[in-house]
C-alpha cells in the first residue's frame, strides 16, 4: 500500500537510509542488510508497484534507473570488475519491498547466484 511505502519514505527523507544519489527521477541508497560487498538500490521517485506496473509513460524513468546504474557503477568503480543488476517482481521473484527498485550488486565475484 502507497501509505506503507517504506521507499518512499526514504526518497521524502521520512525515514533516514544513506542516500548515495538523488534527482528528479531516482533515488539511490545503501541496501540496509547488503548481501555482497556492494549493494545499493535504485528506486524511481514516483510510486510503481513492480515491472507489472510498468506503461509507456514511464519510459524516462525506466531509462533512468538504467543509466544511473551505470553511471553509479563507474563512480564506485565496480565498472571494470563487473556488476548485476537484478529487479526483483512478485513472490516467485522475491520481491519484498512493493516499489519497483534495481539491486546494483558487485564488489565481489557473484557466480551464479540466483536470488537476492
Ligand atoms: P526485494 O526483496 O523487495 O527485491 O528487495 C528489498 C530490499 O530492500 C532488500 O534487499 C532489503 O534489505 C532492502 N530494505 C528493506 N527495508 C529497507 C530500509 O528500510 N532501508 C534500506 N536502505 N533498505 C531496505
Amino acid at each position: 500500500m502507497l501509505k506503507d511505502d517504506i521507499f518512499l519514505k526514504i526518497i521524502n527523507k521520512e525515514i533516514k537510509s544513506d542516500l548515495i544519489y538523488q534527482d528528479k527521477y531516482v533515488t539511490v541508497f545503501n541496501d540496509i542488510n547488503p548481501k555482497v560487498p556492494f549493494h545499493i538500490l535504485i528506486v524511481p521517485n514516483i510510486y510503481i508497484k513492480n515491472m507489472n506496473d510498468v506503461k509507456n509513460n514511464h519510459l524516462i524513468i525506466l531509462g533512468k534507473l538504467l543509466l544511473t546504474a551505470s553511471k553509479i557503477a563507474k563512480l564506485k568503480k565496480i565498472d571494470k570488475s563487473g556488476y548485476r543488476i537484478i529487479i526483483n517482481c512478485n513472490e516467485h521473484g522475491g520481491q519484498k519491498i512493493n516499489h519497483l527498485h534495481l539491486h546494483l550488486l558487485g564488489g565481489c565475484y557473484l557466480g551464479k547466484m540466483l536470488t537476492i
